[in-house]
């Protein structure tokens, strides 16, 4: 394509301090720019900056501030473990949450929307995990939430999950309301007035700005067990969202926008996902774009498993009709047609090839330079040492040991998270790999994947597995978890059996 000869291109690159050529060096998209320029050619500079994380984009319209119009705030309740997150949300919700689940732990994102009593407007709550593993899935929560409640116990009051909360919230640059929880469990005024004092001292101590010292985050004392001042704590995320002037675009032509918070595979109809409404509004047989699928809206199921016509901006609601489950935290974008959907799917995925391919070729040669200095320093040690059995000097390190494992879980939030926390664990000598993670029951597809990749299946929240998947005759090991750290901590015993034994 330059039109010249290799050798003169391999003699160039060496001038230009390219280091080992060859005339099988494969080159990457960045020395192709610059190597380009050097022979005088034009870069096509459209083309470089789209990736396939913003390829979306250009579909994207921006938000017109002559049509600008409010819509209720997304709220998120975070804290320690105990304070009483998964108690409010129960009163919020009013149905018993608490006792289904695993441990007392939320162990993956919903939402839901109530309307407060006085002012009688609405507020979307997030109901976001409460486990440290689930950060990931957390900082997605947050990153579509406009104010988050940090929950503190009256009892216990700032924890360590409290201050890794506080960090977060100060990092994402959300608005902020203070719960001080279970106000009734101390009965003697007295006494509850100091210990809210203490509370409240102790917030300031970590920098959150109260009323009390001339701030603006407000600190509302509650009870969720006999619902004091739960109004209150409702009516005050009301106030902080008539402030912070909370809006989007919701006219009759918006195409709408926002993120899967959930996603599952339902027997009775397919594919399904909870989405969250940001932008416009959401109807039947609209045709939404999401990572490597698209969806032609089929059914919109409302809070309380209810059909309903369409979503709201700030409305979560469950829709059908996906080709494939979309990835948890996700944005959605509505297009047009399906044509198109398509087309930017195959675009997406051509950019996805094209990265996977450079950083492959990054590898490939970083791989092929170390192995050159190694043959260099077997050459020369050779010299030094010409009595040394040959074959010594080829001995060379080969990396860390892969342990390999296929994650199964019952929605695919929980199997992203479980694979974001153990895909980095390990060491120099052993490391964890992820072959696939994917939700369901193991299949006969996962069993065999799992005997040629040498893999362990683990399981999260995957009720009544059947025996021939337990004890099946591929003699892969088929292990069950519901809480997630003890999957963690089989997965850290797993790697440290396998790494050499020292004495
Ligand atoms: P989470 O881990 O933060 O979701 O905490 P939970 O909501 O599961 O609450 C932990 C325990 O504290 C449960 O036994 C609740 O019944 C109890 N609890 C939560 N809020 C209150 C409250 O306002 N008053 C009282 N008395 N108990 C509460």
């Amino acid at each position: 394509l330059l039109n010249c000869r290799v050798q003169t291109v391999v003699k160039d690159l060496k001038n230009l301090g390219f280091k080992n050529i060859t005339n099988d060096y494969i080159i990457n998209k960045e020395y192709i720019e610059l190597i380009l320029q050097e022979y005088n050619y034009e870069i096509p500079s459209s083309t470089s900056s789209i990736t396939s994380t913003n390829v979306y984009n250009e579909l994207k319209d921006p938000l017109n501030p002559k049509l600008l119009e409010s819509r209720p705030p997304i709220v998120t309740i975070m804290g320690h473990v105990d304070h009483g997150k998964t108690t409010i949300i129960d009163y919020l919700r009013k149905s018993s949450v608490v006792s289904q689940e695993h441990g007392g732990i939320t162990q993956h994102i919903g939402a839901f929307q109530v309307t407060t009593p006085v002012s009688k407007k609405k507020i979307t709550f997030l109901d976001t995990p409460g486990h440290a593993a689930f950060l990931k899935m957390r900082e997605r929560g947050a990153n579509i939430t406009d104010i988050i409640v940090l929950v503190v116990s009256i009892e216990d009051s700032i924890m360590p999950q409290t201050k890794e909360a506080i960090k977060h919230i100060k990092n994402s640059g959300n608005q902020l309301i203070v719960a001080i929880t279970k106000i009734d469990k101390i009965g003697n005024m007295k006494e509850r007035e100091k210990k809210i004092e203490k509370v409240t001292n102790d917030l300031i101590l970590n920098e959150i700005m109260v009323e009390k010292i001339g701030g603006d985050v407000q600190v509302i004392p509650i009870s969720a067990k006999d619902g004091e001042n739960m109004d209150l704590l409702e009516e005050s995320i009301i106030l902080l969202s008539d402030m912070m002037d909370i809006k989007t675009e919701n006219s009759r032509n918006t195409m709408s926008e926002g993120f899967v918070i959930e996603s599952e595979m339902k027997n009775t109809i397919g594919n399904v996902a909870t989405i969250l409404v940001r932008k416009g509004t959401l109807n039947n047989q609209s045709i939404l774009l999401c990572g490597n699928t698209y969806c032609k809206v089929r059914s919109i199921l409302g809070d309380a498993e209810k059909k309903v016509p369409k979503a709201l901006p700030s409305q979560a609601v469950e829709v059908s009709g996906w080709k494939e489950l979309p990835h948890v935290g996700d944005e959605f974008i509505q297009v047009k047609s399906e044509a198109i959907a398509k087309k930017y799917i195959s675009k997406r995925e051509a950019l996805i090839e094209v990265e996977k391919n450079a950083s492959r070729v990054d590898k490939l040669n970083d791989e092929r330079y170390a192995e050159s200095i190694r043959q260099k320093e077997a050459k020369n040690k050779d010299e030094l040492d010409e009595d040394e059995d040959e074959t010594t000097t080829t001995n060379v390190s080969i990396g860390p040991k892969l342990v390999n494992f296929i994650i199964k879980a019952d929605v695919s939030g929980s199997a992203e998270a479980i694979e974001e926390s153990i895909q980095d664990l390990g060491n120099e000598e052993v490391q964890c790999g992820v072959i696939s993670s994917s939700v369901g029951v193991p299949t006969e597809t996962d069993l065999k994947m799992a005997e040629i990749s040498n893999s362990e299946i683990l399981c999260f929240n995957l009720e009544n597995l059947p025996n021939d998947v337990i004890n099946n005759k591929h003699g892969v090991s088929v292990k069950k978890f519901n809480v997630i750290y003890k999957l963690i901590e089989t997965v850290v015993e797993i790697l440290e059996n396998n790494m050499k034994k020292t004495f």
